[in-house]
């Protein structure tokens, strides 16, 4: 899928209106914590001391929530550093493994060849973040199947001489003609407590790495998405 302006325009506008949204949430949350322990005190003359503990824990982890949120939808410039695709597949698989086994899913990673170490200069932890995110929707697509199809996970990586390509296929929901039209718009998601922002982010984060991102899909039967990253100079 081709980059447009317009998806351009879009992730440019959700970045800004997200640091704008978190900086105006923080602001009364900070005074809301001074507030409370104002308070505490108080609290604890009744035998309360409790609640002040639970309302300050809970800030912080508003805090923390909207921290994660401007972290991914505003991927900063990739650290890049050279790393082998197979060892960093490798990595991720064994961190999705257990959640694949949960759902009676199951990964067949498939290198182009073992021997020969294709190198990608990348920031490791975007790019996780992209694989994972791909992963976890493939593991939700298997689930949404109703029959009782085993589900398949295949990791395949190989390389063209330039770019390194990672594809991800899965025997999954699959998708219909207009899913496939949006699946990387901010905010779109077909999923009751889906954010929609998973794709848009990892488009963002391939884009930046000057790569691209390509959707096969067949409704009923399963998808597959290709990363193309460039190869280490
Ligand atoms: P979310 O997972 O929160 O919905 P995403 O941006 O990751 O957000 O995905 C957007 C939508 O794309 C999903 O709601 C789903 O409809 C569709 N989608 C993504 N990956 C797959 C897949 N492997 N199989 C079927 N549908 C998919």
């Amino acid at each position: 899928i081709e980059q447009t302006a317009l998806q351009n325009d879009k992730l440019a506008m959700l970045g800004r209106m997200s640091a704008a949204i978190a900086h105006e949430i923080r602001n009364p949350l900070t005074s809301i914590r001074g507030f409370i322990q104002l308070l505490r005190p108080y609290l604890m003359q009744l035998g309360k001391e409790e609640y002040a503990r639970i309302i300050l824990a809970e800030i912080d982890r508003a805090n923390d929530i909207i921290y994660e949120f401007l972290n991914s939808s505003k991927p900063s410039a990739p650290m890049k550093k050279s790393v082998s695709i197979n060892r960093l597949i490798n990595e991720v698989v064994l961190l999705s493994e257990s959640e694949a086994l949960m759902r009676n899913c199951h990964f067949q990673v498939e290198t182009y060849d073992e021997d020969t170490e294709v190198m990608v200069s990348i920031d490791v932890k975007q790019i996780k973040q992209v694989i994972l995110n791909i992963l976890k929707n493939s593991l939700d697509a298997i689930d949404e199947v109703s029959d009782q199809r085993r589900g398949r996970i295949d990791i395949i990586t190989r390389s063209d001489g330039q770019n390194a390509e990672i594809t991800i296929r899965d025997n999954g929901k699959g998708m219909d003609r207009a899913t496939l039209a949006r699946l990387f718009d901010p905010f779109f998601t077909t999923k009751e407590a889906g954010t929609g922002l998973g794709l848009s982010v990892s488009y963002r984060i391939i884009r930046n790495h000057g790569g691209s991102i390509r959707v096969d899909s067949l409704e009923g039967s399963g998808t597959s998405f290709t990363i193309y990253l460039p190869l280490t100079e």
